[in-house]
Protein backbone atom coordinates (compact mmCIF):
# COMPACT_ATOMS: atom_id res chain seq x y z
CA UNK A 1 0.00 0.00 0.00
CA UNK A 2 1.64 3.38 -0.99
CA UNK A 3 0.01 6.72 -0.25
CA UNK A 4 1.44 9.56 -2.83
CA UNK A 5 1.54 13.31 -2.97
CA UNK A 6 2.41 15.26 -6.74
CA UNK A 7 3.46 18.70 -6.26
CA UNK A 8 3.64 21.20 -9.73
CA UNK A 9 2.43 24.21 -11.25
CA UNK A 10 -0.63 24.28 -13.36
CA UNK A 11 -0.03 22.88 -16.33
CA UNK A 12 3.18 20.56 -15.10
CA UNK A 13 1.32 17.04 -15.93
CA UNK A 14 0.80 16.22 -12.63
CA UNK A 15 -2.66 14.99 -13.21
CA UNK A 16 -1.49 12.63 -16.45
CA UNK A 17 1.49 11.17 -14.22
CA UNK A 18 -1.24 10.96 -11.11
CA UNK A 19 -3.36 8.95 -13.17
CA UNK A 20 -0.98 7.11 -15.22
CA UNK A 21 1.24 6.17 -11.89
CA UNK A 22 -2.38 4.91 -9.32
CA UNK A 23 -2.75 2.72 -12.16
CA UNK A 24 0.73 1.36 -11.86
CA UNK A 25 0.42 1.16 -7.68
CA UNK A 26 -3.46 0.15 -8.01
CA UNK A 27 -4.34 3.14 -5.74
CA UNK A 28 -7.00 5.54 -6.15
CA UNK A 29 -6.35 9.13 -7.54
CA UNK A 30 -7.67 11.54 -6.15
CA UNK A 31 -7.64 15.09 -8.01
CA UNK A 32 -8.74 17.65 -6.21
CA UNK A 33 -9.55 20.00 -9.43
CA UNK A 34 -11.69 16.83 -10.89
CA UNK A 35 -13.74 16.86 -7.49
CA UNK A 36 -14.21 20.65 -7.75
CA UNK A 37 -15.45 20.56 -11.76
CA UNK A 38 -17.72 17.82 -10.65
CA UNK A 39 -19.72 20.04 -8.41
CA UNK A 40 -19.98 23.13 -10.71
CA UNK A 41 -22.13 20.75 -12.62
CA UNK A 42 -24.91 20.56 -9.46
CA UNK A 43 -25.76 24.41 -10.57
CA UNK A 44 -26.38 25.05 -7.32
CA UNK A 45 -25.61 27.98 -4.88
CA UNK A 46 -22.14 26.70 -4.15
CA UNK A 47 -21.34 25.91 -7.69
CA UNK A 48 -21.90 29.52 -8.76
CA UNK A 49 -19.67 30.85 -6.09
CA UNK A 50 -17.05 27.40 -7.11
CA UNK A 51 -17.29 28.38 -10.50
CA UNK A 52 -17.03 32.26 -9.81
CA UNK A 53 -13.38 31.52 -8.07
CA UNK A 54 -11.82 28.93 -10.13
CA UNK A 55 -12.54 30.38 -13.19
CA UNK A 56 -10.83 33.39 -12.10
CA UNK A 57 -7.72 31.21 -11.16
CA UNK A 58 -7.84 31.72 -7.34
CA UNK A 59 -8.03 29.19 -4.83
CA UNK A 60 -10.99 27.95 -3.20
CA UNK A 61 -11.62 28.54 0.64
CA UNK A 62 -9.40 25.49 2.71
CA UNK A 63 -12.66 24.90 4.52
CA UNK A 64 -14.06 23.27 1.36
CA UNK A 65 -11.05 21.49 0.23
CA UNK A 66 -10.58 20.34 3.84
CA UNK A 67 -13.77 18.82 4.48
CA UNK A 68 -14.16 17.38 0.32
CA UNK A 69 -10.43 15.27 1.19
CA UNK A 70 -10.98 13.96 5.00
CA UNK A 71 -14.46 12.49 3.12
CA UNK A 72 -12.67 11.22 0.42
CA UNK A 73 -9.64 9.80 2.24
CA UNK A 74 -11.52 7.94 4.72
CA UNK A 75 -12.66 5.92 1.90
CA UNK A 76 -9.40 5.34 0.54
CA UNK A 77 -6.78 4.80 3.33
CA UNK A 78 -7.50 1.12 3.18
CA UNK A 79 -6.16 1.24 -0.32
CA UNK A 80 -3.96 3.85 -0.53
CA UNK A 81 -4.13 6.74 -2.93
CA UNK A 82 -2.21 9.79 -4.94
CA UNK A 83 -3.26 13.21 -4.22
CA UNK A 84 -3.20 15.42 -6.89
CA UNK A 85 -3.52 19.19 -6.14
CA UNK A 86 -3.88 18.42 -2.27
CA UNK A 87 -2.19 20.56 -0.16
CA UNK A 88 -1.95 23.70 -1.96
CA UNK A 89 -1.66 25.93 1.16
CA UNK A 90 -0.03 25.14 4.76
CA UNK A 91 -3.41 25.44 6.52
CA UNK A 92 -3.87 22.35 4.15
CA UNK A 93 -0.78 20.94 4.71
CA UNK A 94 -1.76 21.03 8.52
CA UNK A 95 -4.75 19.58 8.47
CA UNK A 96 -3.79 16.84 6.06
CA UNK A 97 -0.83 16.22 9.09
CA UNK A 98 -3.61 15.87 11.42
CA UNK A 99 -5.46 14.24 9.49
CA UNK A 100 -3.16 10.96 8.92
CA UNK A 101 -1.65 11.07 12.29
CA UNK A 102 -5.26 10.62 13.61
CA UNK A 103 -5.79 7.57 11.33
CA UNK A 104 -2.20 6.05 11.41
CA UNK A 105 -1.45 6.81 8.26
CA UNK A 106 1.45 8.36 5.94
CA UNK A 107 3.11 9.73 3.03
CA UNK A 108 5.35 7.01 1.37
CA UNK A 109 6.44 9.43 -1.72
CA UNK A 110 6.17 12.78 -2.81
CA UNK A 111 6.93 14.06 -6.70
CA UNK A 112 7.65 17.50 -7.55
CA UNK A 113 7.25 18.12 -11.08
CA UNK A 114 9.62 21.28 -11.65
CA UNK A 115 8.83 23.34 -14.71
CA UNK A 116 9.59 27.12 -16.08
CA UNK A 117 6.85 29.24 -16.70
CA UNK A 118 7.53 30.21 -20.50
CA UNK A 119 7.02 26.01 -21.31
CA UNK A 120 3.48 25.87 -18.64
CA UNK A 121 1.71 29.08 -20.95
CA UNK A 122 2.89 27.12 -24.39
CA UNK A 123 1.17 23.84 -22.31
CA UNK A 124 -1.96 25.21 -20.60
CA UNK A 125 -2.98 27.13 -23.58
CA UNK A 126 -2.91 23.75 -25.63
CA UNK A 127 -4.96 21.91 -23.37
CA UNK A 128 -7.22 24.55 -22.95
CA UNK A 129 -8.21 23.90 -26.50
CA UNK A 130 -8.58 20.50 -25.90
CA UNK A 131 -9.95 20.05 -22.99
CA UNK A 132 -12.34 23.58 -22.98
CA UNK A 133 -11.46 24.45 -19.34
CA UNK A 134 -12.42 28.05 -18.20
CA UNK A 135 -9.90 28.45 -15.98
CA UNK A 136 -7.13 27.63 -19.24
CA UNK A 137 -7.29 30.96 -20.89
CA UNK A 138 -3.90 32.72 -20.61
CA UNK A 139 -5.32 35.87 -18.58
CA UNK A 140 -5.99 33.24 -15.98
CA UNK A 141 -3.12 31.11 -16.07
CA UNK A 142 -1.21 33.77 -14.53
CA UNK A 143 -3.04 34.06 -11.84
CA UNK A 144 -3.05 30.30 -11.23
CA UNK A 145 0.64 30.51 -11.59
CA UNK A 146 0.91 33.08 -8.99
CA UNK A 147 -1.21 31.13 -6.60
CA UNK A 148 1.25 28.46 -6.77
CA UNK A 149 4.21 30.40 -6.09
CA UNK A 150 2.98 32.43 -3.23
CA UNK A 151 1.12 29.35 -1.72
CA UNK A 152 1.96 26.16 -3.00
CA UNK A 153 5.56 26.54 -2.95
CA UNK A 154 5.85 27.47 0.49
CA UNK A 155 3.89 23.85 1.04
CA UNK A 156 6.19 21.81 -1.30
CA UNK A 157 9.52 23.75 0.29
CA UNK A 158 8.52 22.64 3.86
CA UNK A 159 7.56 18.69 2.33
CA UNK A 160 11.05 18.98 0.74
CA UNK A 161 12.55 19.77 4.64
CA UNK A 162 10.70 17.93 6.61
CA UNK A 163 10.38 14.64 4.25
CA UNK A 164 13.79 14.91 2.12
CA UNK A 165 14.10 11.11 2.21
CA UNK A 166 10.82 10.35 0.23
CA UNK A 167 11.01 13.66 -1.53
CA UNK A 168 11.66 13.77 -5.07
CA UNK A 169 11.80 16.37 -7.87
CA UNK A 170 11.09 15.45 -11.04
CA UNK A 171 12.18 17.51 -14.47
CA UNK A 172 8.46 18.57 -16.16
CA UNK A 173 9.76 19.22 -19.48
CA UNK A 174 10.43 16.28 -20.29
CA UNK A 175 7.80 13.90 -22.53
CA UNK A 176 4.87 12.79 -20.51
CA UNK A 177 5.84 8.68 -20.98
CA UNK A 178 9.97 10.10 -19.64
CA UNK A 179 8.54 11.40 -16.78
CA UNK A 180 6.55 7.99 -16.19
CA UNK A 181 9.72 6.28 -16.30
CA UNK A 182 11.45 8.21 -13.96
CA UNK A 183 8.71 7.91 -11.70
CA UNK A 184 8.32 3.93 -12.26
CA UNK A 185 12.28 3.65 -11.75
CA UNK A 186 11.95 5.60 -8.15
CA UNK A 187 9.39 3.33 -7.44
CA UNK A 188 10.90 0.27 -8.09
CA UNK A 189 14.06 1.30 -6.46
CA UNK A 190 13.03 1.99 -3.22
P1 LIG B 1 -6.39 21.77 -10.77
O1 LIG B 1 -7.18 20.92 -11.69
O2 LIG B 1 -5.68 20.98 -9.69
O3 LIG B 1 -5.45 22.71 -11.47
O4 LIG B 1 -7.45 22.69 -9.98
C1 LIG B 1 -8.32 23.56 -10.67
C2 LIG B 1 -8.83 24.65 -9.72
O5 LIG B 1 -9.54 24.05 -8.63
C3 LIG B 1 -7.73 25.48 -9.05
O6 LIG B 1 -7.26 26.54 -9.86
C4 LIG B 1 -8.46 25.98 -7.80
O7 LIG B 1 -9.37 27.02 -8.13
C5 LIG B 1 -9.30 24.75 -7.41
N1 LIG B 1 -8.55 23.86 -6.50
C6 LIG B 1 -8.15 22.58 -6.74
N2 LIG B 1 -7.50 22.06 -5.69
C7 LIG B 1 -7.47 23.04 -4.75
C8 LIG B 1 -6.92 23.12 -3.46
N3 LIG B 1 -6.25 22.12 -2.89
N4 LIG B 1 -7.09 24.29 -2.77
C9 LIG B 1 -7.77 25.33 -3.30
N5 LIG B 1 -8.30 25.31 -4.54
C10 LIG B 1 -8.15 24.18 -5.27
Amino acid sequence: MNNVIFFGPPGAGKGTQAKIISEFLNVSHLSTGDILRKKLLDEDKLANELKEIMSAGNLVSDDILNSIVSSTLKRELSKGFILDGYPRTLKQSDFLNKFLLESSASIHYIFNIVIDFETLKTRILKRSSEENRDDDKLDVIETRYNEYINSTQKVSDSYKDKYSNIFYEIDGSLQIHEITEKIRQILKNS
